[in-house]
């Protein structure tokens, strides 16, 4: 397909490989940062291409590092690329590529956790929530050591509307350790079914794209490497406050392998347990012998509002904690482990 002049127009003229930039700039890589850098710009295009057109686009990409996928982003079509860093030895790099591409490259030397990404972008391009997604993406090959903090809170955005979502249902392309792209993207019954399929799943439309193998990246990590999309759902598909359908997820998925009702009981105080967990089962119309991982989200958000439901009529269960009454006792206790076995996530 022949390309358009606009496009041609805006793609990067000659410049050092991402290689020698590294060499240039003594990048060694640093654990601390999870930075695992892919050089091959097939790829860093292929990731690029799972966002969809990015002809006149507004993106924030996080960790651009030594720039692999900033190029591409830019050779895509970007007119506005905001990307955040945290590693000062990259700014410079990131400055030639600003010079090459002038006007369209905004370097913020940052956190992206506490980045105010609702301020980056100009508010004309926002879009009321039920019409199409704005022209705003976020693409990352994300440090391994904040992916799951960093979907979470944005996760929480999307339900809040706030963050990075204030302009719409912006999409994400971003990439996660294998196991984690599996399990956000886990179906009802699978082996990888979790707390964060049901999360991320009720909020959005999530994509497994594909794997990269970890020797794609320098230096190689133990793990492959997922790339997922993310377009924010219209309509959520459980309308209640992220943070009661956290603690009920949260609490269902503790005892993964048990029958579900085992983790329904732990929404309750001990001298409730059994009379209310019989309740919301029954509200809820779910076969308590499920296990987890057999819920559909449907399922889900019938006992997140049959939880509601219950917390509506005695508000003081809403800030019951399972787990902070166990670590309560075993710090009396002293020595004593308590008798059930809590899994995490
Ligand atoms: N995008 C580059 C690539 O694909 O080659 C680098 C990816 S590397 C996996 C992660 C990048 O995120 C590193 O450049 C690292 O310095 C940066 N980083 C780590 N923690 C960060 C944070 N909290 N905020 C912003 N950038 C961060």
């Amino acid at each position: 397909m022949a390309t358009s002049g606009k496009l041609a127009s805006l793609r990067l003229p000659p410049l050092p490989t991402v290689g020698e930039l590294i060499k240039l700039y003594n990048l060694r890589a640093e654990k601390q940062l999870s930075q695992n850098f892919l050089l091959d710009l097939r790829l860093t295009d292929k990731i690029v291409r799972q966002a969809g057109s990015l002809r006149d686009s507004h993106v924030c990409e996080v960790g651009p590092g030594p720039g692999g996928l900033t190029r591409s982003i830019l050779n895509a079509g970007a007119v506005d690329l905001l990307v955040v860093e945290k590693d000062t030895r990259f700014i410079p790099g990131l400055k030639l590529l600003s010079d090459a591409a002038p006007g369209r490259l905004r370097i913020v030397h940052g956190d992206i956790l506490t980045y105010r990404m609702d301020r980056g972008f100009p508010v004309n391009i926002t879009k009321p929530w039920e019409e199409d997604p704005p022209n705003l993406h976020i693409i990352g090959n994300l440090p391994f050591s904040i992916s799951t903090l960093l979907i979470i809170k944005w996760l929480e955005n999307i339900a809040n509307r706030t963050g990075p979502f204030v302009y719409g249902r912006t999409r994400l392309t971003l990439t996660f350790q294998k196991e984690v792209a599996e399990r956000l993207t886990a179906s009802t019954g699978s082996k990888q079914r979790s707390r964060l399929s049901i999360m991320a799943q009720y909020l959005c439309t999530v994509h497994n794209c594909f794997t990269i193998p970890g020797r794609a990246f320098v230096p190689k990590p133990k793990v492959d490497v997922g790339v997922v999309h993310f377009t924010p759902l219209v309509q959520p598909q459980i309308q209640q406050p992220f943070s009661l359908v956290e603690k009920v997820v949260r609490n269902i998925f503790q005892f993964r392998r048990k029958h579900c009702h085992k983790g329904v009981e732990k929404l309750f105080p001990e001298a409730y347990r059994i009379e209310l967990t019989q309740e919301m089962m029954q509200k809820a119309d779910v076969d308590p012998t499920l296990r987890p991982t057999e819920l559909t989200i449907p399922q889900i958000r019938a006992l997140a509002d049959a939880y509601a439901h219950l917390c509506s009529h005695e508000p003081s269960l809403l800030s019951y904690n399972y787990r902070e009454e166990l670590r309560m006792k075993h710090h009396t206790r002293q020595g004593n482990t308590p008798t059930d076995t809590v899994t995490s996530t």
